[in-house]
């Protein structure tokens, strides 16, 4: 399939930022073979013409952090501390099968798809109940879609209680601590075969999946666990995803665990490189930021999620002034109750912006759109995120015949702070149109709905159950989070 489109404003988020007017784009095959002027386009045949002169031409999105499996509770979790939070979302998956992960992956990558985004991180963890915790539907739903994706599955083989600073609060949980940890009882051996194993089946980029070990945090892990990731990783040349300190439970956690911290741990463990991605970022030194720099390695940054459970604010500016790759990702729905990447694009580059702070280092509209795109692809080693030659064709078109961009001032700034999703019209992910007129082209939006809806109902008896079981943790999970911020 051969496609022209002609007359775009395109933004190729290129390392110059170049933007082009009135510009022509030729996709042949999955790769883009033309970007540059109209009077420069390559001749013909094509098999499809889009007419873009109405349109803003952008690399696709890339969402560096989610869990499909979350959809299902948007809107349901408590605006809590991730500790508490995070008690209530793991009782909300128990009851969790196949069709219901099917389901919640599809929902939200309809949204993403819908809202510019072309390829997502999905840091799968589900049931144990599911062969691979139930990460095969979810890649099938975004295969169905036409959504690019990293499937990294999520392992942990510690207790829950070795992962958190409970110290007396522990005798205080009752029976659910040990439901938290059941679901994870599993040798280091055999999540470690179970990551090849998914690996083998999963990965074929030619279907749209990378498949790659996610260790689900460092303190959550044995160090036997994270190497053996790291070597799965290096071995089969794929990326490593993990979450980091996240909130200062897991600082606290690190540092009397290991006596550092748990960026530094994962380098005295020799597995700080380019294919390092780490969601979060958020409670980490100075030695830390140098470190991300020196081995260039990415900190992913969920801005929305980090405010709604309260994790604290990322030092994304002091990243970028030490020149580290930062990626940008919604993360799931449990704690971004929507998957759209503008709006994290656009708290990106507002919430870093603080009174007092030295405005020169502020995120500007440029380096937020750049996370949201080429960041995330050299994070995952996609030959993406940038309207170029030989890159791959994912493409989002934005109707630019609306307020958001009249008059025309500044393109970037206007996608950046203006644009809610709402434009998108054409989206084209590895040279196939997989939204049109704001549609998505493989599946029926109305279908997609309905199963969501069904799932979430057949779950709503074991939700209610699970969810007053968490409940019984709230108060200890409460007095360490208080306990833990006086010690400072
Ligand atoms: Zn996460």
């Amino acid at each position: 399939m051969k496609i022209l489109l002609s007359n775009a404003l395109i933004v190729t988020l290129n390392d110059r930022n170049d933007v082009i007017d009135k510009g022509a784009i030729v996709i042949d095959g999955n790769r883009i073979t033309y970007c540059g002027p109209a009077e420069g386009t390559p001749a013909g045949p094509f098999d499809k013409i889009i007419d873009a002169s109405r349109m803003i031409a952008l690399p696709g999105m890339i969402n560096a952090h989610c869990h499909s499996a979350a959809n299902l509770v948007r809107g349901m979790m408590p605006s809590k501390p991730l500790e508490i939070w995070r008690a209530y979302y793991r009782a909300s998956l128990r009851d969790m099968r196949e069709d219901d992960f099917y389901a919640s992956a599809l929902l939200g990558g309809m949204e993403m798809l819908k809202n510019g985004a072309t390829t997502v991180l999905d840091h799968f963890a589900g049931s144990a109940a599911c062969r691979f915790m139930g990460a095969g539907a979810a890649i099938q739903a975004m295969r169905d879609l036409g959504l690019r994706h990293i499937a990294a599955l999520t392992v942990t083989d510690k207790n829950y209680e070795d992962t958190i600073p409970l110290g007396n609060a522990d005798s205080k949980l009752n029976n659910e601590i040990r439901r938290m940890s059941a679901s994870e009882a599993k040798t280091t051996q055999a999540w470690l075969d179970e990551c090849e194993e998914f690996i083998e089946t999963f990965h074929a980029p030619e279907k749209l999946t990378t498949a790659c070990p996610g260790p689900s945090a460092v303190q959550r892990c044995t160090d036997e666990l994270l190497s053996g990731c790291a070597e799965i990783s290096r071995k089969k040349n794929l990326p490593l995803h993990i979450h980091l300190a996240e909130t200062k439970a897991q600082q606290v956690q690190g540092n009397s665990i290991y006596g550092h911290s748990l960026l530094r741990h994962l380098e005295t463990l020799g597995i700080v490189g380019e294919n390092l991605s780490c969601a979060h970022s958020i409670w980490i030194d100075d030695g830390d930021i140098e470190l991300f720099a020196q081995r260039g390695a990415t900190p992913v940054h969920n801005p929305a999620s980090n405010l709604r459970i309260g994790s604290g604010l990322a030092r994304v500016k002091e990243f970028l002034a030490a020149g580290v790759n930062v990626g940008l990702g919604t993360d799931g729905a449990a704690s971004n109750d929507s998957q759209n990447m503008f709006d994290a694009v656009r708290l990106a580059a507002l919430i870093h912006n603080q009174a007092g702070s030295d405005f020169n280092q502020w995120v500007t509209p440029a380096q937020a759109l750049a996370m949201a795109t080429r960041n995330g692809a050299r994070a995952f080693g996609l030959d993406a995120g940038v309207i170029a030659l030989g890159k791959l064709a994912d493409i989002v078109l934005l109707r630019r015949d609306s307020a958001a961009y009249r008059p025309m001032n500044d393109v970037v700034n206007q996608i950046v702070f203006c644009e809610n999703g709402s434009n998108v019209d054409t989206v084209i992910v590895n040279g196939e149109v997989v939204v049109q007129a704001g549609r998505l082209t493989k599946v029926d939006e109305e279908e997609v709905l309905r199963m969501a809806e069904r799932s979430r109902q057949r779950l709503e008896p074991s939700m209610q159950r699970e969810l007053a079981a968490a409940r019984s943790m709230e108060p200890a999970l409460a007095e360490m989070y208080f306990r833990v911020f006086r010690k400072s």
